[in-house]
């Protein structure tokens, strides 16, 4: 596949010839499931768009079946300044509904393989976005990122996946799922693509008022010789998978060969990153997913009364895991609870926040697992406690709002790949993909 610098070259003709090359290569392959569907728009260079994110006259759903009907009135942010740069949103991926998930295994639509082992999830929820850059049907897409929806199924799918810093990309026409964690961000085959489709999404927009306002870009100063200082974490690796801890030692020992100084530093027990991300995130799910009753947008079923039309909706409407979510959020909003369960998160959360403040007084960048193993089978994680607990390793970085990147290192015994992810101080994009552009040449991934 050819990347997104070689594609932003073509002429008109061209991209469209190479368009219909890749609509008849994505409809030979149905079972993927990568795309929900393909809804060409425009002269520019095709990006695959996740469920969730507005495209003016698609119906756009979040791979739900309360929105089945539903067609955007407008564009996302992120979609006008994709087109003003010369690039086209392609098809809708799929995903988790309403990105709540680790596998895209509750997506409405069904599931999504993964592209390297159809008997694997291609993880979540941006497991669509994943996949179809992974299988060579995408230049690249946008995903979301909660607590790792973009990073997570990007390692599982042996591609580059980018959470900016919370406020970076504007958040305008993006399905919310928790406001206060929720990035859109870049899935791209390599770290000088998710650089410049970085460029193009991010930067000021009134129309989100958590947006930080700042237009300053990277790709004009990218620079891979830097030489920086990188923090590891030995025993936060520690319950990872054998597989995973060796790619972390590869990744140190490319680190170090490319001249970069590596120190050791400590992470307090990711257990209390669980608590406090799914604490959070379900209060916050539970008021963004308030607004789906029925009336306003998508799948309606008539009750008896209102109230009864709210409930045959939203019982009808959501799945388990939604539902899950909404009684959740609910219970740690309640005012019985409020101050034991939310107010206590929100104290962790500023917590985790010091402690990566604190790394990062001596060290550049941090390099962390971004999953505890590689993609799990399909059904592995029905267990939602399962699936929670799998998340480890990439929450923490929303909760503090920091910039993080995935980028592929190896591949297992089973040939399935290996991401890891560098994460760096808000803000600092540029640090964050010089020195992952330097770990991608050092470890050379693509030889494998
Ligand atoms: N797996 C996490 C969750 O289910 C993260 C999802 C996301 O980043 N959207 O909440």
């Amino acid at each position: 596949m050819i990347t997104l610098k070689e594609a932003l070259k073509l002429s008109k003709e061209e991209l469209n010839n190479f368009k219909a090359e890749l609509k008849a290569k994505i409809e030979a392959d149905p079972e993927l499931n990568a795309y929900i569907d393909v809804q060409n728009i425009g002269d520019g260079v095709p990006i695959a768009i996740k469920d969730n994110i507005q495209v003016k006259g698609w119906s756009i759903t979040s791979g739900s079946n309360i929105l089945q009907g539903y067609i955007a009135p407008y564009n996302a942010t992120v979609i006008e300044k994709m087109t003003k740069a010369g690039l086209s949103p392609f098809g809708r991926t799929n995903m988790d509904e309403f990105a709540m998930g680790s596998t895209t295994e509750s997506s409405f639509y069904g599931k999504t393989l993964n592209p390297h082992n159809s008997d694997c999830v291609p993880g979540g929820s941006s497991g669509g976005s994943a996949a179809a850059v992974g299988a060579g049907l995408a230049i690249a897409a946008l995903g979301s990122d909660t607590g790792g929806s973009i990073r997570q199924p990007a390692s599982f799918c042996g591609i580059v996946g980018m959470k900016p810093t919370y406020g970076r990309v504007s958040r305008y026409g993006l399905g919310a799922y928790a406001s206060s964690l929720d990035q859109i961000g870049p899935m791209t085959q390599n770290v000088e693509d998710a650089a410049i489709l970085y460029d193009i999404i991010s930067g000021s927009d009134e129309k989100d008022s958590t947006n930080a306002k700042m237009d300053d870009k990277v790709c004009q100063n990218l620079n891979p010789d830097r030489k920086l200082t990188v923090a590891v974490l030995p025993h936060y690796v520690e319950n990872a998978s054998e597989d995973v801890k060796n790619a972390y030692a590869k990744a140190i020992e490319a680190l170090k060969n490319a001249g970069h100084t590596i120190i050791e530093r400590e992470m307090m027990d990711a257990k209390f990153d669980i608590s406090a991300y799914y604490i959070t995130a379900t209060a916050e799910a539970t008021t963004n997913l308030a607004r789906y009753d029925g009336i306003r947008y998508g799948n309606r079923v008539e009750g008896e009364n209102l109230q009864d039309t709210f409930i045959q909706t939203r019982s009808n409407g959501f799945g388990d895991e939604v539902k899950r979510r909404i009684m959740l959020g609910n219970f740690v909003l309640s005012s019985g609870y409020y101050e034991a369960y939310y107010v206590k998160a929100q104290k962790t959360r500023h917590i985790i926040k010091k402690q990566y403040e604190k790394i990062f007084e001596e060290a550049d960048l941090i390099l962390s697992p971004i999953a505890p193993g590689t993609a799990p089978k399909f059904g592995e994680l029905k267990n939602p406690i399962d699936m929670y607990l799998s998340d480890i390793y990439s929450i923490s970085v929303n909760l503090a709002g920091l910039p993080a990147l995935s980028l592929p290192i190896s591949k297992s015994e089973d040939s399935m790949p290996i991401g890891l992810q560098l994460i760096a101080k808000a803000y600092d994009e540029q640090t964050l993909f010089d020195g992952s552009m330097s770990l991608e040449r050092a470890i050379n991934y693509k030889k494998h």
